[in-house]
């Protein structure tokens, strides 16, 4: 049986008075597909957030890829992890967020190469190649040249994608993707992560209101209420039989 690769034990996390994690613990398994589902305002997106170092947390610790996020080692005792640690770890991780993130002044090529140019040191030349790979990929390559505000959302999205690819991160995070996007262009970013999903063995993450998409995508969802996991099983039971009164007010709802 493998380890887990990431180890959320017993985080808090506030925003002043508000208390959004309340002593949260998950695991996620190597290769497994994620779905995070529920109410606005249930912390989800926090979640996510903390994975990729954007937030502080409280208390509690995080392992990811088997080595502490916040903390480090020094000596016998863990102590709060510095910038260096922090880097190293992001590589790991990447994320893409609802809002795309693209920096704006510079062209499709330049926001992928970027990132694995100046964190790792990669020359120009061997990032252009892989960047043209993974634009390839996303079916972006004609673009490469464009900038970000030349495009659709939806084109926006899938370089923003190939972007977090671009470091080969072993994490995934999605960040509510498509929605921001008119709805003729959900499903292409969507068949982006389906063919993701499928050709590759990297952790996902998913966090989204799109219940069909989750359904498919995902190997395990979990249904969040107030920083808590409510339930949590597998896609074909959570939304044919849901157990929890909360789950199934929810599911009701939504769909
Ligand atoms: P979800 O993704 O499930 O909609 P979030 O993780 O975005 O939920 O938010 C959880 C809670 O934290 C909400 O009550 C939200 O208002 C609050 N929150 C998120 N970010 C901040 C912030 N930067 N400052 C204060 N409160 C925040």
């Amino acid at each position: 049986m493998p380890s887990p690769i990431i180890r959320i034990d017993n985080i808090t996390k506030t925003y002043g008075p508000l208390t959004v994690l309340d002593g949260l613990s998950m695991d996620v398994m190597p290769g497994e597909k994620l779905a995070l589902i529920g109410p606005s305002g249930s912390g989800k997106t926090t979640i996510l957030r903390i994975l990729m170092t954007l937030e502080k947390i409280a208390a509690g610790h995080i392992e990811v890829d088997g080595e502490q996020l916040y903390h480090m080692r020094k000596g016998d005792s863990l102590v709060a992890a510095d910038e260096k640690h922090l880097q190293k770890m992001r590589t790991k991780i990447g994320m893409v967020f609802q809002h795309f993130n693209l920096f704006p002044h510079k062209c499709v090529l330049d926001n992928i190469t970027l990132a694995p140019m100046l964190t790792k040191g990669v020359a120009k030349a061997a990032a252009e190649a892989r960047a043209m790979k993974l634009l390839d990929m996303v079916g972006m390559a004609d673009k490469a040249q464009s900038m970000p505000a030349q495009l659709s959302g939806g084109q926006k999205q899938r370089v923003a994608i190939a972007r977090a690819l671009a470091l080969s991160p072993k994490i995934m995070l999605f960040d509510e993707v498509t929605s921001a996007l008119d709805p003729e262009l959900v499903e292409e970013v969507l068949n982006v992560m389906r063919r993701l999903a499928a050709e590759t063995d990297m952790t996902m993450l998913l966090v989204t209101h799109e219940m069909g998409f989750a359904h498919d995508f995902a190997d395990r969802v979990l249904f969040f209420d107030k920083g808590r996991i409510v339930e949590e099983g597998r896609p074909e039971d959570i939304f044919r039989n849901p157990r929890q009164e909360r789950t199934q007010t929810f599911l009701r709802k939504i769909i």
